[in-house]
């Protein structure tokens, strides 16, 4: 359904602030696709399968005006021949961004709301039924039963054979794919990019909604988040920039660059155990840079 530009590779990190005795590897997710990419492809794939073959013709979907999510679903739907809607929270200005700029060049519509009526989300998708009847609602971030399912490919043999599997957590709909590949008691830790205050219960939620009961033991990690969502500051840049240059490997600034910078912390502070093998995912949204770009002039992309 949705093309395979690369495949994510495992890689081993060499870091001096890496503990002695623990090896951390790197799975390459983000090189699954350009545009659809890392954990967007694993999440999105399924659901257009489903979309499509229930003779959906448009896929509609929600987000913030910069969200890897909305971004991924725009070239997922082109490349699937399915049309898209993204209903953006806030303000139709956002439009000169350059994530809402990539998807409406993808063919996606757009539909702006303001926060109490994106809130509202049942009687939001009464009004958009109305208009875009015959279509396929994706919510908030990609997350389903069948996202869930999509993000077990994440786990192949090599990530089940880890001590610590680490994954960024924004809905948690990735961490539960892994949680239910994962085949055996290990550990899985989800590193939130919200400051949120109920995540852990929230993914619970989610959990049994799908009627997923894990094997193995996980956590969330909530203060990796460097000041709340999107927020970042000067040591968390510098870092990124440093791992780029030391590793070849960029990551992203309000996921995977947030997880990293705090398994760094957690290596200084001794929290691995010597021998264990830990393995993070590099979940992609590399586009988040744009927004950076825009917002701060910082861009590692280049
Ligand atoms: C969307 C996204 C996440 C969060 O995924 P959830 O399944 O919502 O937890 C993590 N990393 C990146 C790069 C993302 O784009």
């Amino acid at each position: 359904m949705l093309k395979i530009y690369a495949n994510p590779v495992i890689q081993e990190i060499h870091a001096n602030w890496i503990s002695d005795g623990v090896k951390l590897f790197l799975k390459r997710e983000d090189l699954l696709h350009p545009y659809v990419s890392g954990n967007k492809w694993r999440k999105l794939h399924l659901n257009l399968e489903k979309a499509i073959s229930l003779g959906a013709k448009t896929l509609v979907t929600f987000g913030g005006a910069f969200s890897n999510h909305i971004y991924a679903t725009a070239a997922a739907a082109e490349e699937a021949g399915i049309e898209s809607v993204g209903i953006i929270r806030g303000e139709e200005t956002a439009v000169s961004n350059p994530t809402l700029q990539f998807a409406a060049s993808r063919g996606m519509t757009f539909h702006f709301v303001d926060r109490k009526s994106y809130r509202d989300k049942t009687i939001l998708q009464k009004e958009l039924l109305h208009r875009w009847p015959h279509s396929y609602f994706l919510p908030e971030g990609g997350t389903n039963c069948l996202a869930i399912e999509g993000c077990v490919g994440i786990v192949n043999e090599e990530v089940a054979a880890m001590d610590v599997v680490a994954v960024p957590v924004g809905t948690g709909g990735t961490l539960a794919g892994i949680l239910k590949a994962m085949p055996r008691e290990t550990q899985v830790l989800g590193f939130s990019a919200l400051k949120a205050l109920f995540i852990q219960k929230d993914i619970e939620t989610l959990l049994t909604s799908c009627n997923l009961e894990p094997v193995t033991s996980w956590s969330i990690i909530t203060d990796a988040h460097v000041g709340g969502y999107g927020k970042i500051n000067t040591q968390l840049i510098d870092f990124i920039r440093e791992f780029k240059e030391e590793q070849g490997v960029l990551l992203d600034p309000i996921y995977t660059g947030k997880m990293m910078f705090h398994i760094k912390k957690m290596m200084s502070e001794k929290y691995f155990k010597p021998g264990s093998r830990v393995c993070a995912i590099h979940t992609g949204g590399l586009q988040g840079w744009g927004g950076m770009a825009l917002r701060f002039g910082i861009d590692l992309r280049e």
